[in-house]
């Protein structure tokens, strides 16, 4: 062996481990559903929601956090077990939030009224919480709005600062709500076949929402952000969640808190204000200039089911 190639062998056995170390870091997920206990329903749906969805989370080893709007918990003569409910998400270890009381929009009401409906939505999770030792910590914006001027947002940003409130950002905003409609009416007309296709249409679409922020993320910051993922609580991902699980494990992913996940600088960076509701990478993108990348779209056919 002539000395150049020694040298050359011994450079590459120094930098070869850092270039596989670098294509292959680790990918890491937040899992956050909004709209507890359930999106749409009667206290049965909202039940088996639950059942299936924690199910699912436990079987995968996901933690998650839960946003809830409580209103739909006050349903006469019912409160208790509307309430036992979100005690089951923090029985099986997973956090939980505030999502206003009413989901009150934003755009439709005073900075008043809608700091009066986001205090009203935290009364009982912080009960659940304090008998857990814990505190409640994170607030998610209804529709991801964070205000209609930047006075307002402004506003809002220190009320929450002052309630003690972390915002729980979005990097992985999607409309698993379009796919979670067209599936449960579906399995209401009791169709297998189409329940089956738009299980499959769903999968693989957030399979090219998750590479769209990913390649977004790396353009921008130049790594993958830990990523925060929205989700509903709703029916296909209460069916389903483990085959979404499945799809992200394959893709590299090993899934932390929301908290783990905001470690990451990123979440530190300026953000643009928008009246629409956006992932925080077009955010960061915006405040700095950039334009906005548009994610990809759910197929057609699945707004006329
Ligand atoms: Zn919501």
């Amino acid at each position: 062996m002539n000395m150049q190639k020694a040298l050359f062998l011994l450079v590459f056995s120094i930098l070869f481990p850092l270039i596989g170390y670098g294509q292959n870091r680790q990918r890491e997920v937040a899992v956050t559903f909004d709209d507890l206990p359930a999106t749409h329903g009667n206290y049965t749906k909202y039940k088996y929601i639950t059942d299936n969805l924690l199910a699912k989370l436990r079987t995968e080893k996901v933690p998650a956090i839960g946003f809830v709007n409580e209103s739909k918990l006050f349903v006469y003569a019912e409160i208790d077990k509307h309430i036992a409910l979100l005690k089951q998400w923090l029985d099986e270890g997973h956090d939980l939030g505030n999502h206003t009381f009413s989901h009150i929009s934003i755009d439709q009401s005073t900075f008043e009224q809608y700091t009066e409906d986001l205090v009203r939505g935290e009364t009982v999770t912080k009960l659940l919480l304090a008998e857990k030792g814990q505190k409640l910590k994170f607030y998610r914006h209804t529709q991801l709005r964070t205000g209609p001027t930047e006075e307002y947002r402004q506003k809002l940003a220190d009320f929450l600062t002052k309630k003690g409130y972390k915002t729980a950002p979005v990097t992985i905003d999607n409309n698993d709500y379009i796919f979670a409609l067209a599936y449960s009416r579906a399995k209401e007309k009791g169709d297998d076949v189409l329940q089956k296709k738009i299980v499959t249409a769903y999968i693989e679409y957030m399979s090219k929402i998750f590479e769209h922020f990913e390649n977004l993320s790396v353009e921008f910051l130049g790594y993958e952000v830990k990523q925060t993922l929205l989700l509903h609580a709703n029916e296909i991902n209460a069916d389903h969640f483990d085959k979404l699980a499945q799809m992200l494990r394959k893709r590299g992913y090993k899934f932390i808190t929301l908290e783990e996940a905001l470690k990451d600088g990123a979440y530190k960076l300026p953000e643009a204000r928008s009246t629409r509701g956006l992932s925080w990478l077009h955010r960061w993108m915006l405040a700095k200039g950039l334009e906005m990348k548009e994610e990809p779209s759910e197929p057609a056919w699945i707004r006329g089911i």
